[in-house]
């Protein structure tokens, strides 16, 4: 059920009277990703500063959707960092990076790391995250052909593509995080082609109509699509280079073969835990678990949705900034409930912008449908009585109509707002979003909209000693600031 904004404000007061009580309570967060950077910004911004925070992760924090930037080479490396000594020293963190905990024991509070040490805890944020699912074909584990997935993933890459120009690259699955990586290395001038198993490519994203747009576009740009066949075996050649045989009977060489065929939530270490996992690990509105002291969040949980009853994984960063600020104020004594994730697909695929938003693919939806698939523009929206709870849009990515469009339509999302007769205006003017977007008061309702009941701080990393380079202006603040 959403609070009401009087029950949120009562939130946060029951947050700030959270720094009683919590007093020298020991927090273990394990990951390093956005769940777990966000969560140890809300205890320190909402907690009693005693709360002893140890975050445990195997990998250095950085952002995962920065890394299509690195391989582009449009940023350094370390573009890519949320976090570092200096910024766990000033959040008062004892950061144990390059560990990796082997083991929950609800029973006595403790984790156990890999090297057999016991850490014990008041409460535990799991921020786990996931991992790519393994190619399973013969020569799936050839090196060259590999996942796209982290920091040694994309070093890796480089290092195998430095020095060739212009590298044969098979992409194996046309996912969205396969097709984010496909847009830098077509930024790169790379030789691509795309294998997809369904009929046609992001599968889980565009209905079959608007992806044939995406597919005649990405074809003129010079990208290979061999849909509705999958990988019978990757051969090496003497020189290093592959042969991709696929079930059609195709053969396709390669310099590097990428597995992009799904993720999975990292929850193995969870086995006889007595947490309860379902396709990840089962959270209520507050990020609690079945054990309340225990919370868990991103990629590996298993949140509320909005516009559905069920609990769903929704492996993508705005969810996983979300749960990562709600667990954190629970955490630090506060009562605060999460509205539900919003399932957003905002995808550059080589300069055409697609975004899916919601029950995009919800049968019993009242569907308004716009298809130019020679202009390479395709809208579609999916109603419940007068409330949108699904759309699919499709066009260039340098029409800004578009970009401001998909804006409008995720902020009427979001808020949950009924447009009563402004849907009969949108199925007469699909394009113009904005009046129905304004008259029915949108923009007001997210400017006051707050996830923990009061605006937020500004984030605490930066990188190096890196200060902001100008000033915002008021509307700024008002407009793009972020907000709890
Ligand atoms: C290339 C790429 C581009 C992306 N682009 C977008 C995008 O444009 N938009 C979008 O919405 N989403 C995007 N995503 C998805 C987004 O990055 C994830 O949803 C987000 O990172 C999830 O955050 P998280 O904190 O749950 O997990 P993660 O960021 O995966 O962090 C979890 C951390 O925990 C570590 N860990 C796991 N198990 C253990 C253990 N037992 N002990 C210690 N540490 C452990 C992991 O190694 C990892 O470092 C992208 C992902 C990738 C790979």
């Amino acid at each position: 059920m959403r609070k009401s904004q009087h029950e949120k404000n009562a939130a946060s007061d029951r947050i700030d009277s959270g720094r009683v009580d919590s007093m020298a309570e020991h927090h273990v967060i394990i990951g390093g990703g956005p769940v777990a950077t966000n969560a140890l910004e809300s205890i320190r911004a909402f907690g009693n500063p005693g709360i002893e925070i140890t975050l445990i992760c195997d990998e250095p924090a950085h952002s995962r959707m920065v890394l299509p930037y690195w391989l582009a080479g449009d940023v350094p490396r370390e573009h890519t960092y949320t976090a570092d000594d200096a910024f766990y020293q000033k959040m008062n963190v004892t950061a144990r990076i390059g560990e990796r905990v082997a083991a929950v024991n609800p029973q006595d509070n403790t984790v156990t790391l890999e090297n057999g040490e016991t850490l014990s805890f008041d409460k535990l944020l799991i921020a786990t995250g996931s991992t790519p699912l393994p190619l399973p074909v013969q020569g799936g584990d050839l090196p060259g052909v590999q996942s796209l997935w982290s920091l040694d993933h994309t070093e890796t890459l480089l290092n195998a593509t430095n020095g060739n120009d212009r590298p044969r690259v098979v992409m194996i699955g046309a996912g969205f995080i396969g097709f984010i990586m496909l847009n830098a290395m077509d930024k790169k001038g790379w030789q691509l082609t795309v294998v997809e198993r369904e009929a046609h490519v992001l599968p889980r994203m565009l209905n079959t109509e608007a992806a044939g747009i995406v597919e005649t576009w990405l074809t003129r740009q010079g990208v290979l699509l061999h849909t509705g066949t999958s990988v019978n075996a990757i051969h090496e050649n003497d020189d290093g280079s592959k042969q991709v045989e696929l079930e059609d009977g195709n053969t396709i060489d390669a310099d590097v073969v990428i597995a992009a065929i799904g993720i999975t939530p990292n929850l193995g270490f969870l086995n006889g835990s007595g947490v309860e996992t379902g396709e990840g690990i089962v959270v209520n509105n507050r990020m609690q678990t079945n054990f309340p002291h225990i919370f868990a969040g991103g990629d590996c949980a298993q949140g509320p949705v909005l516009y559905s009853n069920e609990n769903e994984v929704h492996p993508i960063q705005p969810t996983a900034v979300d749960h990562g600020r709600v667990a954190g104020a629970n955490m630090a004594g506060g009562d605060v409930e999460y509205p539900g994730s919003l399932l957003m697909n905002v995808l550059n695929v080589c300069n055409l912008q697609n975004a899916s938003f919601g029950n995009w693919a919800d049968p019993n939806a009242e569907a308004f449908t716009i298809s130019n698939p020679d202009g390479f523009v395709y809208r579609q929206m999916l109603w419940t009585e007068d409330q949108l709870t699904g759309a699919i849009f499709l066009g260039r990515a340098n029409d800004l109509g578009m970009l401001t469009d998909v804006g409008m339509v995720k902020g009427i999302m979001q808020t949950q707002t009924t447009l009563g007769p402004w849907k009969d205006y949108l199925r007469e003017n699909p394009f113009d979003i904005r009046r129905a977007y304004v008259a029915a008061g949108v923009a007001g309702k997210l400017t006051s909209q707050t996830l923990l009941g009061k605006p937020a701080q500004a984030r605490q990393y930066r990188f190096g000693d890196a200060q902001p380079a100008g000033q915002s202006s008021p509307a700024h603040q008002v407009f793009v600031g972020t907000k709890d």
